[in-house]
C-alpha cells in the first residue's frame, strides 16, 4: 500500500514560499472568457460603466485578460499569513481505509473562522475598497462563509459592510448571522423591504425563501444608490478566481517540492471560485501544453448548471439589474427546490470555467445531496475533519474515483479543495442523520422554463 514515507500527513510552505502573486488564468486562455455585457445596450462594459459597482482596482482586475501575473499587495499578504499557507494533506487515514492504490491529497481552505476560502478574495476586495476611500462595502451572502469572510476583512480594515442573506440560510443559520455581527456587519435577509428590487420580487412571489440572485440584486442596488460604497461578490467573477489562484499556487508548490504530480483534480463549484483557484496554475500548463490533467468540476444534482444549462449570456441575478455574462447558466430565474441543503446554489457559472469547460479542457459531473452527506459522513469518521456540504462535493467525487483506481488497480494521483468546515450546517446534517434528506432532481421541463426567460443576446 503506502509504502513512501517520504511524504508527510500535512504540507506547509514556509512564508517565504509563499505566493507573491496572483495568477492570471485568462492570459493562458487561448479563447478568451466573453466579456461582461451591459443589460442595456448589449455592449461590453467598459471600466468607466464598471466603476459605480466596483471599486477601481477590482475593474481593472476583472477586465485584465492578459497579465498573467498580479502582484499581490504587502498589506493582503500580511494578513493571508494570519491563516496561510493552508495544509496540503496526504489523505493516508482515506487511502487506508477504501484500501484504494489511490495517492489522496486535498487541499484544506477551513482554518480561519469563515470556516472556507472565500477569505482569500474577501480581504483582497476590502483592501481595495479601502485604498480608494470607500466607507464601506455591500454583498450578498448564501450558506453564510462569504459574508462571514467580508465582515473579517471589514473589521480588519474598519469598512462598513452590510450583507443581504437568502433568506433560508438566515432563517437555517442564525449562528452564522451572529459571528457576522459580531465582526460588525448588518445583516438583512432578503429578499427583503430595503430596496425597491426586494419589494418587486416579494410582491410577484411571496413567501418565497429567496436565491443568491436576488440577494446580488439588492446589495448592488444598495451600493450604487449609496455615496461611498461599492458592492463586491464572493465567487463568479474574474476577479475572484484571481485572488483564489493563491489555493492553486500554493498547491502546486508543495507538489513540486515533493515532486509529486496529480493525475486527477477535483473541486465543488458553485460560482467556481475555489475550483478556479485550485486548478489555475495546473490549467495553465494544460492550456501552455506543458502538461495534461484531469480536471473534474462537481456540481448537486439539484443546481446542475455545468451539466444541465445552457452556454450564454444571462444575468448574474434573479432582479436582472447586473451585467450579463456568458457561462453556463440555468436561468437567473432558477431557485434550487427548498429541500437542497447542500449549497452551491448559484444559477450561473463563471465565465473563465465556463469557456475552459465548453473548450473542453475540463469536465463536470453532478452528484445528489444525500451521497454527498454520505461521503461527508465517511470523511469527518476517517479524516477527522467535519466538512461543508459544499466541500462534500468533491469528497464525494474523490471517493468514487478512488474507488475506480481500486477496481482497476491503478495507483492515481487524486487532489481535491477541501473548501470549508460544516459547523452552521448542522441543520442539513441533523436531517441527513434523522434520514429525512432527500434528494430532488429538477425536471427537464423546470429548467427549460427558466432558459426560455434567457435575455436575447447575439
Ligand atoms: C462558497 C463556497 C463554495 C462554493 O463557491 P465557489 O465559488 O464555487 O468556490 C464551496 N465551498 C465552500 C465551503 C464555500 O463556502
Amino acid at each position: 500500500m503506502n509504502q513512501e514515507t517520504k511524504i508527510p500527513y500535512k504540507i506547509y510552505l514556509t512564508e517565504e514560499e509563499m505566493p507573491k502573486a496572483w495568477y492570471n488564468l485568462r492570459a493562458d486562455m487561448k479563447v478568451k472568457p466573453a466579456p461582461l455585457l451591459n443589460p442595456g445596450t448589449g455592449k461590453p462594459l467598459t471600466a468607466e460603466e464598471l466603476s459605480p459597482i466596483f471599486c477601481e482596482e477590482l475593474v481593472k482586475q476583472e477586465l485584465d485578460n492578459d497579465t498573467k501575473f498580479i502582484e499581490i499587495p504587502t498589506e493582503i499578504r500580511d494578513f493571508y499569513k494570519m491563516f496561510r499557507p493552508s495544509p496540503l494533506v496526504r489523505a493516508y487515514c482515506l487511502e487506508e481505509k477504501l484500501n484504494t492504490p489511490a495517492k489522496i491529497y486535498y487541499k484544506f481552505e477551513g482554518n480561519n473562522t469563515s470556516g472556507s476560502h472565500k477569505l482569500n478574495s474577501a480581504i483582497a476586495q476590502a483592501y481595495y475598497a479601502k485604498k480608494q476611500g470607500l466607507k464601506g462595502v455591500t454583498t450578498e451572502t448564501g450558506a453564510g462563509q462569504w459574508g462571514t469572510a467580508l465582515s473579517m476583512a471589514c473589521a480588519y480594515l474598519g469598512l462598513d459592510c452590510k450583507v443581504y442573506m437568502v433568506k433560508v440560510s438566515y432563517e437555517q443559520k442564525p449562528f452564522r448571522r451572529e459571528v457576522m455581527r459580531t465582526y460588525g456587519a448588518s445583516v438583512v435577509p432578503s429578499p427583503s423591504e430595503t430596496t425597491e428590487v426586494g419589494r418587486k420580487i416579494l410582491a410577484e412571489h411571496p413567501g418565497t425563501t429567496g436565491s443568491l440572485g436576488c440577494a446580488i440584486s439588492e446589495a448592488v442596488e444598495v451600493a450604487t444608490k449609496n455615496p461611498g460604497y461599492r458592492y463586491v461578490l464572493g465567487s463568479v467573477l474574474n476577479q475572484v478566481l484571481l485572488h483564489q489562484s493563491v489555493i492553486g499556487l500554493e498547491t502546486k508548490i508543495a507538489m513540486d517540492k515533493y515532486g509529486i504530480k496529480p493525475d486527477i483534480i477535483i473541486g465543488c463549484a458553485g460560482g467556481g471560485s475555489n475550483l478556479g483557484g485550485l486548478i489555475g496554475p495546473f490549467m495553465g500548463e494544460k492550456l501552455r501544453g506543458e502538461a495534461d490533467y484531469r480536471i473534474i468540476a462537481v456540481e448537486p444534482a439539484s443546481c446542475p448548471s455545468f451539466t444541465r444549462g445552457t452556454f450564454a449570456y444571462d444575468f448574474c441575478d434573479t432582479g436582472m439589474i447586473c451585467p450579463l455574462a456568458k457561462m453556463y447558466t440555468l436561468g437567473s430565474s432558477f431557485i434550487p427546490s427548498a429541500n437542497h441543503a447542500g449549497g452551491l446554489r448559484f444559477h450561473g457559472m463563471s465565465s473563465t470555467l465556463s469557456q475552459l469547460y465548453h473548450d473542453g479542457y475540463m469536465e463536470a459531473t453532478s452528484v445528489e445531496q444525500t451521497e454527498v452527506f454520505k461521503a461527508a459522513e465517511f470523511f469527518a469518521r476517517t479524516e477527522g475533519i467535519l466538512p461543508a456540504p459544499e466541500s462534500s462535493h468533491a469528497i464525494c467525487q474523490a471517493l468514487k474515483e478512488a474507488e475506480k483506481c481500486k477496481e482497476t488497480g491503478e495507483e492515481k494521483t487524486i487532489v481535491f479543495g477541501l473548501t470549508g468546515t460544516g459547523y452552521f450546517d448542522l441543520v442539513a446534517y441533523q436531517k441527513y442523520n434523522d434520514g429525512e434528506m432527500t434528494d430532488y432532481i429538477p425536471t427537464d421541463e423546470e429548467i427549460a422554463q427558466s432558459i426560455a426567460k434567457l435575455p436575447h443576446v447575439e
